[in-house]
């Protein structure tokens, strides 16, 4: 129900835009999973005894409270858990604080965190037709959790709404669920060349043979999707799934850095590019996307796949002090 409405509330917008109107995510297109969430939750989160916790329990399955690494807020926020003392959840806020908050949903593992870029004050790239990334990055994680969840495979998203988000507190969320796969899903601007083959990129983290097989199938699966579109696609000059190093020799992107599992930070396609903004306000593109990063990480879970499309020299590239951080944050509604 909730996904049909955020979809639907996508479609109109997307009709809006092709005639020429910027689109606005007003609070009724974002998912209304406040009202739903709690009542979905009431039962469950309902504070009961700590030591009742034996193991981890299946995903499908309400954890006790005390089990809990991560918590849907009654607001359908995602937060890490830190503690859970006296019936409240101490938690990280996304803008980094910690909190209190009593009710909602607890998590105790995922096996995938989508991470969707940008959020709130932080759009992201915009495209000509007014497409932002941070509506598309949510669209598209919404669609590739559904697709995984259809095939049995538990997914968090790190981020629900369109709301601000540190790096740190995204990293965290996959950290403390120790996830086994944690993807971020980005489009890309400024434009570089001209290209007939789509221009995606997927950034590695240094030094990790699984990360660079995840990097390699993300990369095999987006690009055999996208290439079925023809479209004047544009790519940098080393795209490919690759590592990007910082003058310190670190992996540059926090969201490549900060996960401890075999991370990734995908960026499917140049949203400042006219016509792959266009393409990508289209149902096919967000249908056919999700369903690459689906297919990509579930061969990477179920097979020894190595991927392909490895670019073997790293970029060299070092942020100067962008978005991401805790400055100017403010945190959406938790409780
Ligand atoms: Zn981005």
């Amino acid at each position: 129900m909730r996904k049909l409405a955020a979809l639907a509330g996508f479609s109109m917008l997307t009709t809006a835009c092709v005639t020429g109107e910027r689109p606005v995510l007003t609070d009724e297109t974002l998912p209304p999973s406040t009202a739903q969430a709690a009542s979905e939750t009431e039962d469950e989160a309902l504070p009961a005894a700590a030591e009742e916790v034996v193991e981890p329990l299946p995903t499908s399955t309400v954890p006790e409270p005390a089990a809990a690494r991560a918590l849907i807020t009654p607001s359908g926020v995602v937060v890490p858990v830190l503690d859970f003392i006296d019936n409240e959840y101490v938690v990280r806020t996304p803008c980094g604080e910690t909190s209190m908050i009593t009710g909602g949903m607890p998590i105790a593992e995922t096996t995938v965190v989508l991470d969707p870029g940008h959020g709130g004050e932080e759009i992201g790239a915009v495209g000509p037709n007014g497409l932002t990334e941070k509506e598309l990055n949510l669209e598209l994680a919404e669609r590739t959790k559904a697709e995984l969840e259809s095939r049995g495979i538990s997914v968090v998203l790190a981020r629900t709404a369109d709301y601000r988000i540190t790096i740190a507190t995204r990293a965290e969320i996959g950290n403390r669920l120790d996830a086994e796969v944690m993807v971020s899903i980005h489009h890309n601007a400024p434009n570089f060349l001209e290209s007939d083959k789509p221009g995606s990129e997927v950034f590695i983290q240094s030094g990790s043979p699984e990360s660079r097989r995840l990097g390699g199938l993300v990369y095999e699966e987006t690009v055999a999707a996208l290439d079925q579109f023809d479209v004047a696609w544009t790519v940098s000059d080393n795209a490919g799934a690759l590592e990007v190093l910082n003058r310190d020799g670190e992996d540059a992107y926090g969201m490549v850095r900060r996960p401890e599992m075999p991370a990734v930070l995908a960026e499917l396609g140049y949203l400042s590019n006219p016509p792959e903004a266009e393409l990508f306000l289209t149902e096919e593109y967000q249908s056919v996307a999700s369903m690459a990063l689906a297919d990509a990480i579930e061969r990477f879970l179920t097979t020894d796949d190595p991927g392909s499309g490895f670019t073997n020299e790293p970029r060299f590239f070092t942020p100067g002090g962008g978005t991401g951080g805790s400055g100017g944050c403010v945190d959406p509604e938790l409780g």
